[in-house]
């Protein structure tokens, strides 16, 4: 066995960009508004008005803690959806069927290391919690790509009340963990939410760079959640 650093008792994870990916949201759109519409509009059109609903959800993802909170956010998130496609349309495109072609249009995926690490770590004994910032959905979506029965926990920012990099959300990973800060690391994608908050509340971060690119200097850096769970030798 070579010599190496003991495995942390907890792993805490973020969720987009470390355990799963959002496909490209506009040919979705694009399709889905002219199924259930009969509404043609360009890949660009389709592109600045999903960017403007992801920049509002974004936003205001806190609101949506429970299930008619999460349902008033969908309408607010699909108003601002319609008033970014081009003028003309609006009239065309009631609201609650476009918040199912909005979410038709929202498609997350696993990536393809993330069960494996997963189930790797689960086969060590450590224990996995999602510390996200999402609405309450992150649960379903999570059950859906059959993540969620690996894991010890997930927590939302707003169901929790505090988003990263806030330390509340952290630490209250941790407690369900039933771990120390120092017998846990945070695995995420983002410097400012990922790598600060989990400083802050005194854990490891790891940097997850899944395009790759450059290290950054004194975070542990890594491109697959498998380096993670398989520690490299000393
Ligand atoms: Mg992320």
């Amino acid at each position: 066995m070579p010599d190496t650093a003991p495995a942390p008792a907890a792993i805490l994870l973020d969720a987009l960009g470390t355990l799963v990916a959002l496909e490209p949201p506009a040919p979705h759109l694009r399709s889905e508004l002219a199924t259930r519409f009969g509404v043609d509009v360009s890949e660009a059109e389709a592109a600045r008005a999903i960017a403007a609903e992801i920049a509002y959800y974004r936003a205001h993802l806190d609101e949506g803690r429970d299930s008619a909170g999460l349902a008033a956010l969908r309408r607010r998130c699909a108003d601002v959806l319609r008033s970014a496609l081009p003028e003309g349309l609006a009239g065309r495109l009631e609201l609650d069927p476009l918040v199912d072609a909005l979410l038709a249009s929202l498609r997350f995926r696993a990536y393809p290391d993330a069960r494996s690490a997963l189930q790797a770590a689960r086969a060590r004994g450590q224990r996995l919690v999602v510390v996200s910032n999402w609405d309450v959905s992150l649960v379903g979506v999570l059950r859906g790509l059959e993540l969620e029965p690996l894991l010890n926990g997930i927590l939302t920012s707003a169901v929790v009340g505090a988003r990263k990099p806030a330390a509340a959300i952290f630490e209250q990973a941790l407690a369900l963990a039933r771990v120390g800060p120092d017998q846990a690391i945070h695995v995420g994608d983002s410097l400012a939410e990922d790598v600060a908050g989990a400083r802050a509340a005194g854990i490891e971060p790891v940097l997850i760079r899944r395009g790759g690119g450059p290290p950054v200097p004194g975070v542990r850096t890594v491109s697959s959640l498998s380096e993670v769970i398989t520690p490299a030798p000393a």
